[in-house]
């Protein structure tokens, strides 16, 4: 419903889009100014030190890890690496950030203007391609996919910098961790310090489904570069969505109001879509939107004030005075750029010319990063020419299976070789198509492998053409009738025919060998 009001105001309006993107570098061993473990809750105050507690006289000192991860974001991102950059100060209160400060950067950003470009296929190209095809398309940044199935367009990257992450408020006595209604706050400062870099995009994104598909693309970018384990439901990766409108045509920016903290990719999405439609609804209605920051409410489908926005904050940003300014030479990027490994797009190619699958299967299968490790593990272990047959096996039956157990791949049963194993047994004849589909549902439930399975069930398909044609000539003498109808022109009884067959044979005669032995047979 929400779905087709968006779908309705997006004809008249443009929405404009711009994500600041916040990922914890939660694969490194040590804070960002301290030596304290970078780790995923525990007892809480437990990995802090004088440095991220910011106690007085204790100073900082730069992880390089963290700074070589950030660099690699930026050159896996199209962006240009600052060969001079700096620390700054970002003053600011609040008691989760001991120093009364954060150490951020400024002007001087480890990365900027880079670019990441986005497919968006299936019916969710809707959202940009039926409501304005045509204006869309004409000069801009967006081209039509090849296979026809939807469109790529180019989003635009402002900067990456890094910063330190701060500690966590939990308020006490009110509902879910929301601060209205707490009787008090404590604070546990074993986040406070952890390298988090901030990705902040151009406005260069028009629907919902482009801001998901953004935001997905850069998780699997940083996925592949192993910088960060990227949960949404952790925090490790958190997402704040900046949306205004303007009339289609238009080309002066609206003013945008700010959606925090949507802890999945969904609830981006549909927050996104609620707010649009918000906004328009608000301007038609002659009213004006106000530059702010609002809270997506999913049970209610809408978002809702969280804070009015002080026109300008005033950080008294000045450059961290206890530590120099970084200079990198062309050596120390060379040598990151050489540890850059396949990213996304790459995969995707690959995916489609190495295994001959179709774009949108590779879409699925690289578009998960474990999914992806999945496939091509089973691969390697059932050789390249089963690739295609084991992608299908994966898309229609495991994802079948996985959606209704609601498990992610990694925790179900199978694994890679079952896959392989069970393909084979397809291949060789062993097993029918159809077999195979009972086949799996077994060995998801029991973890057995199919061979232990087609065994156990006396599944073995039978394509001892002798068998089958005992079977046949036996259908021929007790049904004379539909002998005779089918030899005077209804081939279409050969079905009625093969089900017979495969009746008396429980199923487990070869298909194709019932069939031209049946044919055989019959015009014979
Ligand atoms: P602020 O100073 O409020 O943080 P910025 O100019 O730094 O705003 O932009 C923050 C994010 O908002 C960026 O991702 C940017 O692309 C996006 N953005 C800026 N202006 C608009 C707008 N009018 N509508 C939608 N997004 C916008
Ligand atoms: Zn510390
Ligand atoms: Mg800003």
């Amino acid at each position: 419903m929400a779905k087709d009001r968006l779908l309705e105001v997006l004809v008249d309006w443009e929405a404009v889009i711009g994500l600041e993107i916040h990922t914890e570098l939660t694969t490194l061993n040590t804070k960002m100014f301290c030596g304290c473990p970078v780790a995923f809750g525990g007892e809480t105050n437990s990995r802090v030190c004088p440095v991220c507690l910011g106690l007085p006289g204790a100073l900082p000192v730069p992880n390089q890890a963290a700074i070589e991860s950030t660099v690699l974001c930026g050159l896996a991102t199209n962006c240009e690496i600052a060969r001079w950059s700096q620390f700054h100060r970002k003053q600011y209160f609040y008691p989760d950030m001991p120093k009364d400060y954060q150490i951020s950067q400024y002007d001087l950003p480890f990365c900027a203007d880079g670019f990441v470009d986005v497919e968006v296929d299936g019916k969710l190209a809707e959202e940009r391609l039926d409501a304005a095809t045509a204006a869309a398309l004409e000069g801009g940044p967006v081209s039509l996919l090849d296979d026809g199935t939807g469109y790529r367009t180019r989003i635009g990257i402002t900067r990456i910098h890094l910063e330190e992450d701060t500690g966590k408020m939990i308020h006490v006595g009110g509902s879910e961790g929301r601060i209205s209604g707490a009787t008090h706050s404590l604070v546990d400062f074993n986040r406070a310090g952890t390298p988090l870099i901030e990705l902040v995009s151009e406005p260069d994104i028009r629907t919902p489904e482009e801001a998901r598909r953004f935001a997905q693309k850069l998780r699997l970018i940083w996925l592949s570069l192993g910088v960060s384990d990227c949960s949404m439901e952790e925090g490790s990766m958190r997402v704040d969505a900046n949306v205004s409108i303007r009339r289609r045509g238009d080309t002066e920016l609206g003013t945008k109001a700010e959606l925090k903290n949507m802890n999945s990719f969904k609830n981006m999405h549909d927050g996104l879509a609620a707010e649009i439609i918000r906004q328009v609804d608000l301007v038609e209605a002659g009213g004006r939107v106000v530059q702010e920051t609002r809270h997506y409410d999913v049970g209610a489908k809408r978002t809702s004030t969280l804070r009015s926005k002080e026109e300008a904050h005033d950080y008294r940003y000045f450059p961290e005075p206890d530590m120099v300014p970084f200079e990198f030479s062309e050596e120390f990027i060379d040598d990151i750029r050489g540890r850059l490994p396949e990213l996304p797009d790459a995969k995707h190619a690959r995916f489609m010319t190495d295994y001959g699958i179709p774009a949108h299967d590779a879409t699925i299968l690289t578009g998960d990063f474990d999914l992806a490790e999945f496939f091509e593990s089973a691969v390697t272990i059932g050789g390249p020419t089963r690739a295609k047959a084991i992608s299908n096996v994966m898309l229609n039956d495991l994802s079948a299976y996985l959606n209704a157990a609601g498990l992610t791949v990694n925790d179900s049963k199978v694994v890679p070789a079952m896959i392989a194993e069970l393909v084979a047994l397809v291949e060789d004849g062993t097993i029918s198509g159809k077999q195979a589909k009972e086949v799996f549902v077994d060995m998801a439930e029991t973890g057995d492998a199919p061979g232990a399975i087609v065994e156990l069930k006396g599944m073995r398909q039978v394509s001892d053409s002798r068998a089958i044609e005992a079977v046949v000539d036996k259908l021929i003498a007790e049904n004379p009738g539909q002998v005779e109808g089918y030899r005077g022109g209804k081939t279409g009884l050969i079905g009625w025919f093969v089900g017979q067959v495969m009746k008396e044979m429980r199923g487990q005669a070869n298909p194709a060998v019932v069939n031209e032995v049946l044919k055989r047979k019959l015009e014979g």
